[in-house]
C-alpha cells in the first residue's frame, strides 16, 4: 500500500541569490547560483518522504540532463519512482530569484509536465492504493481532472494545493477533500482578500481548507466546527521557497496517522518552520525525526 501518491510537477529550479530582486528594466550583480531540484508536485512527494510517509509520484521528466537528476532526487529520498515517465525534450524549469530578506520571485516553464494531459495506464491502480492524493496546478489542468476523478473513484482522499494561483474549474473543487492555499491564492480563488471570510467562502465549495498564513502560520476550516488557528514557530527565515510544499507533504503524512487537527497543523507548521531555516527547495526539508523534535 502507498500511503501518498503525488499527481504533479518535476522541475529544476535555477536558484539565484541577489541582496534585492531587479526591477523591470534593471540588471542586478547576484551573489550566487544553484540548481536544485524541484517542482510542486516533486517538493510535496520528498517533504512527504522526509517525513516518513510512504510515497510514489506520477508526472514526467524530460530527455534533457535535468531529467536523470530529478528521478534520482525523488528515489533517494525513498519516493517511488516507477510510473514518472521521461518525456522527449526538456524537463520543466523553475527560475528563482531568492533576495536577502528570504522573499522570492519565480518563472515556471513547464517542459515535460507540459505532456502529462491525462492519466497513463497503470496510473489510477496507483492512486486506488492510496490513502492521500495531493495534487497542485502545474500540470495541465486536465491531467488533475483525471486523478481527481480517479481518486474520487476509489475513495482516496484528495488534497489540493491550488498554485499557481488561477479561478478553479467547480468540478475539481467538488471533488476536493482538502484545500490548501496560501493567502493569495485564497484571495484570488474567492476575491475575498480577509483570510477568515475567504475560508468561510471556500466552505461552501469544499469539506476543509487550510489557509497557509507565511510567518502567522495557518488557518484550518471546517465545515461545521469552529476555525484553528496554528501560530508558526518564531525562526529566523532565509529562504521560503518551498515552505508550503513542506507544509503540505508533512500535513498528508499527519492526516495519514489520522491525528486530530491541530496537532496536524502543528506538526506540519513545524516542518514548513524548519525548511524556511534552510536554502533550497526540496534541499531544505526537515526529516521525521527533526519535525517531532521540533513540534
Ligand atoms: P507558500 O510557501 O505556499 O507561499 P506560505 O508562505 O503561507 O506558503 O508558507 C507555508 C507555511 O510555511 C506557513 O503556513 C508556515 O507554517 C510556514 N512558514 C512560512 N514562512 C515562515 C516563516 N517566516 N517562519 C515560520 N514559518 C513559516
Amino acid at each position: 500500500m502507498t500511503g501518498i501518491v503525488v499527481l504533479g510537477s518535476t522541475n529544476m529550479d535555477l536558484v539565484a541569490f541577489v541582496a534585492h530582486a531587479p526591477e523591470r528594466g534593471e540588471t542586478v550583480t547576484g551573489r550566487e547560483f544553484r540548481t536544485v531540484p524541484g517542482g510542486k508536485g516533486a517538493n510535496q512527494a520528498v517533504a512527504a518522504a522526509r517525513a516518513g510517509g510512504e510515497v510514489a509520484m506520477i508526472g514526467a521528466v524530460g530527455s534533457d540532463a535535468f531529467g536523470p537528476q530529478l528521478r534520482h532526487t525523488l528515489e533517494s529520498c525513498g519516493v517511488d519512482t516507477d510510473l514518472l515517465r521521461t518525456a522527449e525534450g526538456p524537463s520543466g524549469t523553475a527560475h528563482i530569484v531568492v533576495d536577502d530578506e528570504g522573499g522570492n520571485a519565480i518563472v515556471v516553464i513547464p517542459g515535460a509536465n507540459g505532456t502529462v494531459t491525462a492519466l497513463a495506464p497503470g496510473e489510477e491502480a496507483l492512486i486506488a492504493t492510496a490513502d492521500t492524493l495531493l495534487l497542485q496546478l502545474e500540470l495541465p489542468l486536465s491531467a488533475v481532472l483525471d486523478g481527481a476523478e480517479a481518486a474520487r473513484r476509489h475513495g482516496v482522499r484528495i488534497v489540493l494545493t491550488p498554485s499557481p494561483a488561477q479561478p478553479l474549474p467547480p468540478e475539481l473543487l467538488a471533488a476536493t477533500d482538502l484545500l490548501v492555499p496560501n493567502e493569495h491564492e485564497a484571495a484570488t480563488i474567492t476575491g475575498i482578500a480577509d483570510h477568515h471570510a475567504a475560508a468561510q467562502e471556500l466552505l461552501r465549495q469544499v469539506p476543509e481548507v487550510v489557509i497557509t498564513l507565511g510567518s502567522a502560520g495557518c488557518l484550518y476550516a471546517a465545515r461545521g466546527t469552529e476555525p484553528i488557528s496554528v501560530p508558526a514557530p518564531a525562526v529566523h527565515a532565509v529562504d521560503t521557497t518551498a515552505a508550503g510544499d513542506t507544509f503540505v507533504g508533512a500535513l498528508a503524512v499527519a492526516l495519514g496517522e489520522k491525528k486530530p487537527p491541530r496537532q496536524c497543523l502543528a506538526w506540519a507548521c513545524a516542518a514548513a518552520a524548519l525548511s524556511v531555516q534552510r536554502p533550497g527547495a526540496s534541499s531544505s526539508m526537515p526529516y521525521r525525526a527533526e519535525i517531532d523534535a521540533a513540534s
